[in-house]
């Protein structure tokens, strides 16, 4: 190191995090200075000169931050990996070096994703938490730099997690959510043990891998709260001709991944966003699989684990299934969407995934009736492809509007 190692460190470190640094001169005999950032003050460095004063002030200034052990990350090592090109970007080896976070002069709320985003580099600005899943955490970021902002997945770093931004990074549909970026960091701070995820509970030094993917940002309210709200509303007269918006670009997404051969293998209302232009985003592609990948064709239990509603079809719990899995999934919801089995009566007389559907929804609803029924067949095979249930919807719709205008005709009768 140079001689004037501690004040380019701390200069850095300032830069780095856009505080500023400021000396005061707090004695002239003996040489007292002191290091001052963002209008904190930090102690007091003596020397036989103003430089070496000012040495020491840095040193101090660093350790005293270095101390903050709750605030502070130490990082033996930052790697940032854009799989859209599956090249490094940049790899810093900082061993032994102290990287402390801005986070020591921000709110709690920012330290949350600050203390987890160890990237001295983070060109992002935490804005708040958006969702919690069983495999990660996704917080709403601003990129500082095109000051727009966006959704970044935390998620602790396995194999299989790359599984989704490489699938993603291949996937350009107005239905599924956009992928921006991917990148892993290291992190000081261990998971606590009710959340696997990322948290700031525990510091014990030694650094853990997380993958960060950028994507759009959506709505706060996923379809599951577009369904809960629905429940809780006496009538709502629009609600069929948006149910079936909804399935109609659903099922669109879905006939879209199916053509790249893939499955998607958790559809439920909480992985369904709906984007900014309003339109409805295919999410969580955490359990994504190739259609043809036979090793792994078991599905991973966590949303069975987190106690979620299965969404899941018969056979997906053994070996041998395929994209109809996502098919009978998407009767499901289409049913929750447009039915709220209400009174204990009903319950004991329906089961939905063994396509018994309540009779009045059936008379209800007519051709929705015929259509989710067909998807939600026990046989894998006997459910049409999405392209199938593509023009049923359509059929739907006309079924709709014919039904709307005798309503008009024998309103004005
Ligand atoms: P689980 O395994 O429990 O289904 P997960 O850990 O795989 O979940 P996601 O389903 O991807 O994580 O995200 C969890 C929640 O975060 C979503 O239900 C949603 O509320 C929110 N969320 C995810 N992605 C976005 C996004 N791009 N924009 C806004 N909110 C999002
Ligand atoms: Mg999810």
């Amino acid at each position: 190191m140079g001689k004037n190692k501690y004040t380019t460190r701390l200069k850095k470190f300032a830069r780095r995090n856009d505080l500023k640094l400021e000396y005061e001169n707090v004695l002239e005999r003996p040489v007292i200075m002191r290091a001052v950032i963002n209008g904190q003050r930090f102690p007091d460095g003596e020397g036989q000169n103003a430089e070496k004063a000012k040495q020491n002030a840095a040193q101090n200034a660093l350790k005293s931050l270095n101390e903050k052990e709750n605030l502070i990350v130490e990082v033996r090592w930052c790697m940032c990996l854009y799989m859209e090109h599956v090249s490094q970007i940049c790899c810093s080896i900082l061993n032994n070096d102290v990287i402390s976070e801005k986070s020591v002069f921000l709110s709690d709320e920012e330290k949350r994703f600050k203390c987890i985003s160890v990237n001295s580099n983070s060109q992002f600005d935490y804005v708040e938490e958006l969702g919690k899943g069983a495999f990660g955490r996704v917080v709403k970021v601003k990129d500082k730099l095109v000051e727009k902002y966006y959704a970044i997945k935390i998620i602790r770093w396995n194999e299989k997690a790359l599984r989704e931004p490489m699938v993603l990074s291949d996937l350009e549909h107005p239905n599924i959510i956009r992928y921006f970026s991917c990148w892993t960091e290291y992190s000081g701070y261990q998971s606590d043990s009710t959340d696997e995820s990322c948290s700031t509970q525990s510091f014990t030094g030694s650094p853990k891998k997380y993958l960060y993917i950028q994507m759009e940002l959506c709505d706060t309210r996923t379809l599951l709260d577009w369904i809960e709200d629905w429940y809780t509303k006496k009538s709502n007269s629009k609600r069929r001709e948006e149910s079936l918006t909804i399935a109609q670009q659903m099922v669109g997404g879905i006939e879209y991944i199916h053509s790249k051969k893939l499955i998607h293998r958790d559809l439920k209302p909480a992985n369904i966003l709906f984007g900014q232009d309003t339109k409805v985003k295919i999410g969580d592609f955490g359990l994504v699989t190739a259609e043809n990948d036979d090793d792994d064709k078991s599905p991973i239990k966590r949303t069975e684990e987190k106690g979620t509603p299965s969404y899941m079809a018969p056979e997906q719990k053994g070996k041998n299934y395929g994209r109809k899995v996502d098919i009978f999934a998407l009767g499901l919801i289409y049913f929750e969407l447009l039915w709220k089995i209400s009174s204990c009566y009903e319950k004991s007389k329906v089961d939905i995934r063994k396509q018994e559907l309540p009779q009045e929804f059936a008379s209800t609803f007519i051709s929705e009736y015929i259509t989710i029924r067909s998807m939600l067949s026990m046989n894998p095979e006997d459910r049409p492809e999405a392209s199938k249930v593509i023009t049923d919807l359509e059929e739907c719709a006309k079924q709709i509007n014919a039904e709307e205008i005798a309503r008009r005709g024998r309103a004005t009768v």
